[in-house]
């Protein structure tokens, strides 16, 4: 029997759980799955949480049932990985053996390095976080909001990787534009003025120039403000302050923090210098051929998009079935920026773009028909528990959006 052990049941781990459970019994692969949480949650979705059009159980399912028609579900937190006795310890310290490893821990939101975070921010990047800043948002009543993120941090090990300032500011703006919808629906847009602040050069710098024009005409309609080359060093009760001395008035700061590798993976001597897990191009990591990280937990994953997640996890779940079974081909990974913004007031933009990895494709395509893909994409996932659309649709859509380009 093949022991396949892997963490974390989010994008990435569910994706490689949903391929290789259609093969793992007819060749004696047993697949366990380990998380701390009970249920999956569509992070994609929290910026509706925080702007209070959903709740957080309209964007969670519960994962035990689903990998137990199939595997092994362990609900823990994972302590430590022993590469060498290739083993698993869990804070019970129980210790879960395994022949295969896959780490899809994401990526661990590091709030503490934003000084005054904890008394004065807000985040839309956890559950627990969207659903105290929706609060906020719906007692909002005028001054200033900010919004931005703390400057990312990679390491070394991989450097054919590209090099972000921010981790993913998709999110970033797509609260804006939604805070934006959602105050003037109650008639308060006057009385609040709206800012992005971005570590980089350029907000948005994942993408190419088209999509920036795009983006810069929409915010600009909509009267929010973006500024660049801002370093966060701290907050103020009514104020973010940035390393260059200057500051921004705020009564409502939103920040996505630094990111880093999962502490399990430092603890473990299998982070770079920043945590994530240094890998080859086929996600197997650098010193342990039997250890593969895929999605924000990865260091090559860059930005940290669930799409490169999924796609990551489809990647090596093929080659687990090559590996393990001597069948199959290996699916290429081909990484692009693929994500749909919720601006609020059904209204979306679409963003697809491989300019970050040496390509030309650059479209941001806005309206409805976005917003109605955004609905049916998380209705689709949270329908059928963690599966991605067929490929087809995803086919079938990249033809339609190359003709728009
Ligand atoms: C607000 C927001 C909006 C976003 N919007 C988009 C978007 O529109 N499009 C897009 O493509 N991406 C988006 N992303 C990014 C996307 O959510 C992530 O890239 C994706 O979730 C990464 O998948 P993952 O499998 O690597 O990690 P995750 O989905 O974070 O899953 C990691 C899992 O590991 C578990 N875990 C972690 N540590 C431990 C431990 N020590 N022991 C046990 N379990 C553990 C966690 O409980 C979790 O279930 C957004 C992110 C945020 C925060």
């Amino acid at each position: 029997m093949h022991r396949l052990v892997i963490l974390g049941a989010g994008f990435g781990g569910m994706t490689v759980f949903h391929h290789v459970v259609k093969w793992s019994e007819r060749y004696d692969v047993q697949v366990t799955v380990i998380d701390e949480r009970e249920s999956f949650l569509l992070k994609p979705s929290l910026p509706e949480v925080a702007v209070g059009e959903k709740v957080v159980g309209d964007v969670t399912f519960a994962v035990r049932p689903v990998i137990e028609k199939y595997g092994r579900f362990i609900r823990s937190r994972v302590q430590q990985i022993d590469p060498i006795g290739k083993c698993v310890i869990l804070e019970d310290e129980t210790s879960i053996s395994y022949d295969t490893l896959v780490v899809a821990l994401g990526a661990k939101k590091d709030f503490s390095s934003v000084d005054g975070f904890k008394d004065y921010g807000h985040s839309m990047c956890t559950d627990v976080l969207a659903a105290q800043l929706s609060e906020a948002v719906s007692n909002f009543s005028q001054g200033d909001i900010v919004i931005g993120s703390a400057p990312m941090v990679q390491g070394t090990r991989t450097p054919d990787a590209p090099f972000l300032m921010a981790a993913c500011e998709g999110p970033i703006g797509e609260m804006a534009f939604m805070i934006d919808a959602h105050l003037r629906n109650r008639g308060k847009r006057s009385q609040t003025r709206i800012r992005c602040f971005s570590p980089a050069e350029i907000f948005f710098e994942d993408v190419g120039d088209q999509v920036h024009e795009a983006f810069g005409a929409l915010a600009q309609k909509q009267d929010i403000e973006v500024e660049t080359n801002k370093i966060i060093d701290h907050l103020e009760e009514d104020r973010v302050v940035f390393t260059d001395g200057t500051d921004m008035r705020s009564a409502l700061t939103i920040i996505i923090p630094t990111y880093r590798g999962p502490d399990v993976l430092t603890l473990s001597g299998l982070g770079d210098e920043a945590g994530f897990a240094p890998t080859n191009e086929q996600y197997q990591h650098l010193d342990y051929p039997d250890i593969y990280a895929i999605g924000d937990g990865a260091a090559r994953t860059v930005p940290k998009l669930g799409h490169l997640a999924v796609e990551q996890g489809a990647m090596v779940a093929s080659i687990l079935r090559r590996n393990i079974t001597g069948e199959g081909d290996i699916r290429p990974y081909e990484p692009e920026i693929f994500c749909i913004m919720n601006m609020g007031n059904h209204k979306a933009t679409l963003i697809r773009s491989n300019t970050l990895y040496g390509g030309t494709m650059d479209i941001a395509y806005y309206g409805a028909v976005s917003s109605f893909m955004k609905r049916a994409f998380d209705d689709y996932v949270l329908h059928f528990k963690g599966k991605m659309p067929p490929d087809i649709s995803q086919r079938l859509l990249n033809v339609y959006l190359d003709r728009l380009q």
